[in-house]
Parts: structure tokens; C-alpha cells; sequence
């Protein structure tokens, strides 16, 4: 079973692909300040037990800090504390996802190793900028399982020189929200390109709200852009052998 863990809240917006955060747009509309970093109720969850005495995350994937940056500067103080839950919980994978990739280095813990078994790291790439600034960088730390997530992708990304067997999976989709702006399916087929090529596995996740497609723009319903991004059946599993898509 996958669960999320949020053992903090809020971020400051750090490049262009944080203009229209999800974050900022549902504490916006509940009247909070998503600026405002604090510690969840929820901190200590990966230690937590029910009445029964089992764990309160049994199992499979902890999709953790998914309303804040894990590498957050404000979450300093607190991310030694999260690193020693992740570590007394083997049994789970912790999956976090940052843009500040190159932070990770100086805040890692003493007995990181060659990375732990149980953490995967996604690093965020909205544009071929973020991506030459981040990817060498995450390709140099020692992490057992890396992800690229070009979401909300917002320009054509040429992915070639990183792919090399040490990226896992590249995650492409658009942007939600009123503001969203245009995410066109070449950028994303040429994303898939470059899996294929070089044996990566590939999830279109979500067309986002501004569908540019055949040199028309659709509108996207919040609710549709999942399952629409699911529709065009895109998606490669690692090492797939290269196939033609209409
Ligand atoms: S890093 Fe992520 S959570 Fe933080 S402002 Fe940017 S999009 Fe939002």
C-alpha cells in the first residue's frame, strides 16, 4: 500500500517551475500562507503505531514531503530527525521528491553510504536550464534509485547526455491550475524519445490544463488530466524496445 508522509508544510517558490505550486494554490484557497514552513502533526508518522500495535505505514511506498521541497532551507533543523525515521524503517521505500538537488550533498547523513536501499530521490527538471543545472549533480551523489520529474515540463528537454543507465525513470506531465501554462506533446514525445533510445523507463503522468496537441490547444478539466495523459498509452517500462507511436 502507498501512503504519504508530509513531516512538514510550505516552501519558497525556487525556480520557474514553482510560478503556480499546487502548494501556494490550496493553501490560497483555505486562506494560509504556503511561505509559512512548519512541522506537521505528522512528523513522527513513520514511528507511530495503532492501538493494535502495528505500524501506522505498513508496506510499499512513503511518498514523502509532497507539500513542501524535503531540501527545504526552512526544514533544516528538522531533516536529520526525518533521516533517522527512514532508517529505522527499512521495510518501507521512502520516495521524496526536490528541486534543490544541490543541497543534497551537505545534508546528508553521516552513514549514507553509497545511499540507503529504502530512499528514492526524484529530481525536478521543468526546462533544459534546471535540467543541466541539476541532473550532473544528481548523477554525482550516491542514491540507490533516481527519478526525473519534467513536470510542470515547460519547453522541450533533451535528456540524451544524462540518460546512461543511472536514471531510473523520467516522469513528464503538465501544469494544473488557472494559471497553468502550455505543456505541448512534442516535448513530451521527445522526452519518450530519449527513453527509448536509451532503455528508460517513461510515465506520461498528466496532460495538465493547457494541452497543446497537433497544433491545437484543448482545455483540460482538472478532473480528465490523468486519465487523458493515461489515453495516449506512452508509457515505457525500463529496457522496452523501441516502438513507433502514432
Ligand atoms: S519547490 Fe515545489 S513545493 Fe516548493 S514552491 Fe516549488 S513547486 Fe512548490
Amino acid at each position: 500500500m502507498d501512503r504519504e508522509w508530509n513531516p512538514w508544510h510550505g516552501c519558497h517558490k525556487y525556480s520557474a517551475g514553482c510560478a503556480n505550486c499546487y502548494v501556494y494554490r490550496w493553501d490560497e484557497s483555505v486562506g494560509r500562507d504556503a511561505s509559512h514552513v512548519y512541522k506537521t502533526r505528522d512528523f513522527d508518522l513513520p514511528l507511530r503505531r495503532g492501538r493494535d500495535g502495528r505500524w501506522k505505514l505498513e508496506g510499499g511506498t512513503v511518498y514523502t514531503c509532497f507539500t513542501s521541497d524535503f531540501l527545504v532551507e526552512e526544514a533544516d533543523a528538522w531533516r536529520a530527525e526525518a533521516f533517522a525515521m527512514m532508517r529505522a524503517r527499512p521495510d518501507l521505500r521512502f520516495f521524496f521528491i526536490t528541486k534543490r538537488i544541490l543541497r543534497l550533498a551537505s545534508l546528508l547523513p553521516d552513514d549514507w553510504g553509497e545511499g540507503w536501499e529504502n530512499v528514492a530521490i526524484g529530481c525536478t527538471c521543468e526546462d533544459q536550464r534546471a535540467a543541466d543545472e541539476r541532473l550532473p549533480e544528481f548523477l554525482r551523489l550516491p542514491i540507490r534509485e533516481r527519478t526525473v520529474i519534467c513536470e510542470p515540463l515547460l519547453g522541450p528537454i533533451d535528456l540524451s547526455t544524462y540518460l546512461d543507465g543511472r536514471i531510473a525513470q523520467v516522469v513528464a506531465g503538465g501544469e494544473s491550475g488557472d494559471g497553468a501554462r502550455v505543456c505541448n506533446y512534442e516535448w513530451v514525445l521527445g522526452l519518450r524519445r530519449c527513453c527509448e533510445e536509451t532503455g528508460t523507463a517513461f510515465h506520461f503522468k498528466q496532460t495538465g490544463a493547457k494541452f497543446l496537441k497537433d497544433g491545437r490547444l484543448y482545455r483540460v478539466p482538472r478532473k480528465d488530466q490523468l486519465s487523458q495523459a493515461r489515453k495516449a498509452n506512452i508509457d515505457l517500462a525500463a529496457g522496452e524496445l523501441y516502438t513507433e507511436t502514432t
